[in-house]
């Protein structure tokens, strides 16, 4: 299997507090990751190291074998939206925009005119079961509904990886599993990489892989099972 993300010896410290001490994490093409772990653990930490948003004190990051961790703020900002997607746990679309226009809004800040854009935004419709919804602004939106929206945005890119944090995290149990099968079957097909934040087990069983955080440590290995 191919290593598409990778971080090793990942150390990060907020004063005497250590978030990540000496983590090692592979990430292989069309595998989901589900970081886990009680609140203050490090999940988060963890994720946005990963993602080139939080700089580790020593450690490295590869994505696809090239460091990343080193990058100048501008080339990690342009890769952050060029080979990442994310999805947080309140969708954070922008209220203004219907739904096709807030999918295609990381084509449009890569310079893809808007047309074309937002036909690259309608495709994803179907596959989320979104059909019809195109013109609805979020508010217009169940939170379920929303939450596929931000799964499209995040991968309209055409990304490496999507990370998630909590991405089901303001969902009822019945939106949570199905916006969660939906996430990680459509990354899969697309060829993404997933590695979701979940405090709930439930949800995290919808990943291949699981890894246990404590104090900024892995207290397992991410055993491997059939999804
Ligand atoms: P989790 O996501 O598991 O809740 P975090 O990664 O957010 O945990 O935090 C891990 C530890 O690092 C916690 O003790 C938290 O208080 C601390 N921490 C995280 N971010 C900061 C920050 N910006 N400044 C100071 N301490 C932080």
């Amino acid at each position: 299997m191919t290593t598409v993300l990778a971080g090793y010896g990942l150390t990060k410290k907020y004063g005497a507090t250590s978030a990540l001490a000496d983590v090692d994490v592979e990430v292989a093409e069309r595998d989901s990751l589900a970081i886990m772990g009680p609140s203050g653990s490090g999940k988060s930490t963890l994720l946005h190291t990963l993602a080139g948003i939080i700089r580790p004190d020593s450690g490295q990051v590869l994505l696809r074998g090239e460091r990343i961790d080193d990058l100048g703020e501008n080339r990690l900002s342009a890769l952050r939206r060029k080979r990442f997607g994310f999805v947080f746990q309140f969708g954070q679309l922008l209220p203004e925009l219907p739904a096709e226009e807030n999918i295609a809004l990381p084509l449009m800040l890569e310079g893809v005119p808007r047309r074309q854009a937002v036909q690259r935004a309608q495709r994803w419709f179907a596959p989320l079961g979104l059909e019809g919804l195109e013109q609805r602004r979020p508010g217009q939106l169940s939170g379920g509904q929303a939450q596929r929206v931000a799964i499209a945005r995040a991968l309209v890119v055409e990304p490496d990886v999507v990370f998630a944090d909590e991405p089901t995290g303001a969902l009822d149990q019945h939106t949570s599993r199905e916006v969660i099968r939906l996430l990680t079957s459509v990354a899969r097909d697309q060829g993404a990489a997933l590695v979701m934040v979940t405090h709930d087990a439930d949800i995290a069983g919808y990943c291949q892989r699981r890894l246990h955080v404590r104090d900024g440590r892995l207290t397992d290995a991410g055993q491997h099972t059939v999804a």
